[in-house]
């Protein structure tokens, strides 16, 4: 991990770094053919930052046939593992090399604390591609058993051509996620990133390049959802889309499939997750700092955002307490200020669901215990962590995804009554259990319908294991681990019949 700059530094580098606006097709940047462009906001200031290429159905016809080329010529597809790892390293090493402008591109157009992106988002996003890599030489076939007669061999090949539709909260460590087993295993991979966050995308298909990927290999077509994202969908000669954003659209994706070429369709998708703390859970002080870093990280701007505080009635107001102190670790303000915990939310469109949100919970009777304000510094989006107390399982802001700094208190009198209101959920990617009885903690991990279940920790696991979700927060698929290698593939058995012919009856 590189050292962090000091706030004079980040500007000075926000100020004179190039800001790329160009999409990449065929290895080059490049303008959309239409010659439409779209906004992209500094969502700290409101300012408008670059005008992005808005790719529409011939940009994506172009780029498809060049990733189809790419993959049919074998220059990446079959070239051989050790090479791919090679390469794929060697792109780490220059996002290493480059992380600050990386960081800093990343936290302009997001508004997520640069704290965050250089001490979370790019070490794991960097080490993520070089797990991956490395995994390109070590996964081998499979044999059947199927009797002396045959030699069957049952093999994984790359998919084709993969599109990547990317979301706009967490941008360089989600490409990284799909990236990372989809360029190993072989495949060619278009990504689309949220119209809201392109430049640390661009920039890092730029190094691709500079590390050795071929042409047509990775590339990145910009542009809005409805538009872009929608022609990789419905495209004929796409092999898969491996989503990640909201619920409602990820369902477009499997109409999309369904309407196209029955391409592979992976969802990655929203949640509302509870954590879950007994009344014997030990040193509150240290579940309070997880329970705020499960809410208020990436400004709750986080699928896995624990969002629901499920917590025994005995032990509330205590652990109440202790969030509250905690919340003085949090200080809300710049985005390129280091010492900052919180920056701005990322857009205007969703600074007013979450305000939102907060009106909604007043309204309907939950009491506010800390913030629920927005906060004006300049013209940015900013919003004060918000602390619900006395929420119901039935409150609007206990049901849905607010994608937002706030947290949401239910109290419970036990431990079945608290995994009944976790699962009571249309989502279902993560949850956390804080208890000190492990068999306790580990039975209702298991009765808790959740991708990932953390116990006295709040977390995602890491790279190693596979992260998605049950009911409404996935579909198809998961990212990290072998899992994903798996998902980027497809199965095919070689069946060769190796008897001796001299011993071969034949039938009259
Ligand atoms: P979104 O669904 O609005 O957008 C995601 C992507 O889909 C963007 O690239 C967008 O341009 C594209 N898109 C939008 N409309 C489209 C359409 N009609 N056809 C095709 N593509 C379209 O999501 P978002 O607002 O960018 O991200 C927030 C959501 O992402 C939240 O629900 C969050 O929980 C989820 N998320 C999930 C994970 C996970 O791993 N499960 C991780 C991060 C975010």
């Amino acid at each position: 991990m590189s050292s962090l700059l000091t706030r004079d530094e980040y500007q000075a580098l926000a100020r004179t770094l190039a800001l790329p606006a160009n999409a990449v097709i065929g290895g080059k940047s490049t303008p959309a053919i239409g010659g439409g462009t779209f906004e992209t906001i500094n969502p700290a200031t409101g300012e408008v930052l670059a005008k992005i290429a808005s790719c529409r159905k011939e940009d994506v016809d172009l780029a498809v046939e060049k990733a189809r080329r790419a993959f049919d010529t074998g220059g990446w597809s079959r070239s051989h593992p050790s090479e791919r790892k090679r390469v794929i390293r060697r792109l780490a090493r220059l996002m290493e090399k480059h992380a600050h402008e990386l960081a800093v591109l990343e936290t302009l157009e997001s508004g997520k604390p640069i704290y965050d992106v250089e001490t979370i988002d790019i070490p794991e996003a960097i080490h993520c591609l070089e797990w991956h890599a490395e995994a390109t030489d070590k996964i081998y076939g499979q044999t059947s058993p199927s009797g002396d007669n045959v030699v069957s061999t049952i093999v994984r090949q790359p998919l084709g051509v993969v599109a990547c539709v990317l979301p706009w909260n967490f941008p360089i460590l989600m490409l990284a996620w799909k990236l990372g087993p989809a360029l190993s295993t072989g495949n060619s991979v278009i990504v689309k990133p949220a119209e809201q966050t392109n430049m640390t995308a661009l920039r890092i298909a730029e190094l691709a390049h500079e590390a050795g990927i071929p042409e047509g290999v990775l590339q990145i077509v910009t542009g809005p959802g409805e538009v872009t994202g929608k022609e990789l969908g419905l495209h004929p000669d796409i092999d898969m889309v491996a989503f990640t954003g909201s619920t409602e659209i990820g369902r477009k994706f499997l109409e999309y499939s369904a309407k196209s070429n029955l391409k592979r369709i992976v969802l990655e998708c929203g949640g509302k997750n509870p954590c879950i703390v007994l009344d014997d859970a030990e040193c509150l002080d240290v579940v309070a700092q997880h329970a705020t870093q499960a809410v208020f990280w990436n400004m709750g701007e986080n699928c896995s955002s624990n969002s629901r505080l499920i917590v025994h009635k005995n032990i509330k107001d205590k652990l109440l307490e202790q969030i509250l102190v905690k919340l003085r670790d949090w200080p809300l303000g710049d985005p390129l200020d280091p010492g900052n915990r919180l920056g701005a939310i990322v857009s205007k469109e969703q600074f007013d669901k979450i305000m939102g949100y907060i009106s909604k919970g007043k309204s309907e009777g939950a009491k506010i215990v800390a913030g629920g304000n927005a906060q004006a510094f300049g013209k940015g989006y900013f919003i004060e962590p918000t602390i619900f107390d006395n929420v119901t399982a039935g409150m609007t802001i206990a049901r849905e995804e607010i994608f937002g700094p706030v947290l949401s208190i239910i109290s419970v009198a036990n431990a079945d009554e608290a995994v009944r209101v976790a699962n009571d959920t249309s989502y279902g990617l993560a949850a956390s259990i804080f208890t000190a009885n492990g068999g306790r903690a580990q039975r209702m991990a298991r009765d808790i319908r959740a991708g990932t279940v953390t116990i006295n920790c709040y977390g995602e696991g890491d790279v190693t294991t596979p992260f998605g979700g049950f009911k409404l927060s996935g579909f198809g698929g998961r990212d990290k681990s072998l899992h994903a290698h798996d998902q980027y593939t497809e199965l095919k058995t070689v069946w060769t019949d190796i008897s001796d012919p001299k011993q071969t009856q034949t039938l009259d």
